[in-house]
């Protein structure tokens, strides 16, 4: 899904635009700028798109969650509930607040499953992160319920999902806050960046503080002369990627039309094999840039994945997944069951996502691609038919 492969004429022009005016900087030099902000475009497009009240681009997703996180006061000791089945940066995040990850199990959906949540929240909770793995929305509804019972911040890392939905709602912007990742290896890529998506003004104001050294922006004073809100970092979005971003965010319908319609025609070539493709919430949501079955047994996902080589076209084995498993984070593993200023790490071994691990060895994955030739198309259905012929 490397966003670059759709890099055109559009995004050549945005970019030459910027370098020409000479600002590559967001924010200051108001009087040069002939009210060009593209960054600040980025977000408003951002928020026209999914109707959130605010957004706030940052450097990357990571940051976005490292942002967010710190916006709602998440500080040494807490504990944040997510997902063992994530990529890595939703729990770097966490540590990176000094908090305590805590991993609950997963659902049928492969998303964090609620209910192993509610088993974990205690005083010291202090946000649920729920991540959009692969495509497809964790239960909303679900997470939207428990954060209010408890009252528990949801922080949505829809990292992977932009243009995703639940219900009709965009993934990102049902929580207290949501993130959106656009790094190199993303759908839609703006060589790195991230956006926050809030509801809330004041937490939108501490994070916009927090991410640029505690500056609180205006356009009528000079950079230097504004105020400061306390001690912040720097995590600014460049004009440069504000521009990317722009023609990005323009080109979610039509990269989302063609990737779900490969999508489609791949399960609607498969549909009398027997294979049971991943449950989702809601299957109109998926942005449909991972193909997943779910196998009976661990066994015929191993039988599955040799018969689809052989047919030629590998798949994974997502439970293999070193990035995108906790099963596999000996850092993490290292911290687990320790003292940690003031708290109390959990157990971060394997045997303690026995759960997850099940699923995610019975579940294989072919990953999508906008434009993919019609070639690729055809060995993934004839690999997966292979693949279903020898594992059902
Ligand atoms: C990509 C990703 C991130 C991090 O985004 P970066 O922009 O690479 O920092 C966080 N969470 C998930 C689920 C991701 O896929």
């Amino acid at each position: 899904m490397p966003g670059a492969d759709i890099f055109g004429v559009e995004e050549l022009q945005a970019v030459k635009d910027v370098i020409e005016r000479r600002m590559v900087h967001r924010y200051g030099s108001h009087h040069l700028r002939g009210g060009h902000y593209k960054t600040e475009e980025f977000e408003q497009a951002a928020m026209a798109l999914t109707g959130s009240k605010h957004a706030l681009g940052v450097t990357n997703g990571t940051a976005a969650l490292i942002v967010a996180l710190k916006g709602l006061g998440i500080k040494a000791g807490d504990e944040v509930i997510t997902s063992p089945f994530s990529f890595i940066a939703t729990v770097e995040s966490i540590v990176a607040c000094n908090a305590v990850p805590v991993l609950g199990d997963i659902d049928e959906a492969l998303g964090l499953d609620p209910d192993s949540v509610e088993k974990l929240i205690n005083e010291r909770t202090k946000a649920i992160m729920p991540v959009h793995m692969f495509g497809v929305a964790a239960n909303m509804d679900r997470f939207v319920e428990i954060g209010k019972k408890y009252n528990i911040p949801i922080v949505e890392d829809a990292c992977e999902v932009v243009g995703g939905t639940y219900k009709g709602r965009y993934l990102g912007s049902i929580g207290k806050a949501g993130t959106w990742s656009f790094d190199p290896n993303k759908m839609l890529t703006v060589g790195e960046g991230g956006i926050i998506l809030t509801d809330d003004e004041d937490l939108y104001n501490k994070m916009d503080y927090y991410h640029d050294h505690g500056h609180m922006h205006r356009k009528d004073v000079d950079r230097g002369a504004e105020g400061k809100s306390g001690l912040g970092v720097n995590y600014r979005l460049n004009e440069l990627q504000g521009a990317l971003g722009v023609v990005a965010m323009k080109k979610v319908p039509v990269v989302l039309a063609d990737i779900r319609a490969t999508k489609k025609k791949i399960l609607d070539a498969l549909k009398d094999t027997g294979l049971k493709p991943r449950p989702m919430h809601d299957p109109e949501g998926d942005t449909a840039t991972h193909l997943i079955f779910i196998m009976p047994t661990a066994e015929a996902a191993k039988k599955f994945q040799a018969a689809a080589k052989e047919a030629g076209m590998g798949c994974a084995i997502i439970a293999e997944n070193t990035w995108h498993f906790a099963k596999h984070w000996d850092a993490l593993q290292e911290m687990g069951g320790k003292d940690f200023l003031g708290a109390k790490t959990p157990s971060y071994m394997p045997d303690t996502m026995r759960q997850a691990d099940e699923m995610l060895k019975r579940a294989v994955m072919f990953g999508l691609d906008v434009n993919m030739p019609s070639e690729t198309v055809e060995k993934i259905i004839t690999a997966a038919k292979a693949g279903a012929k020898a594992a059902l």
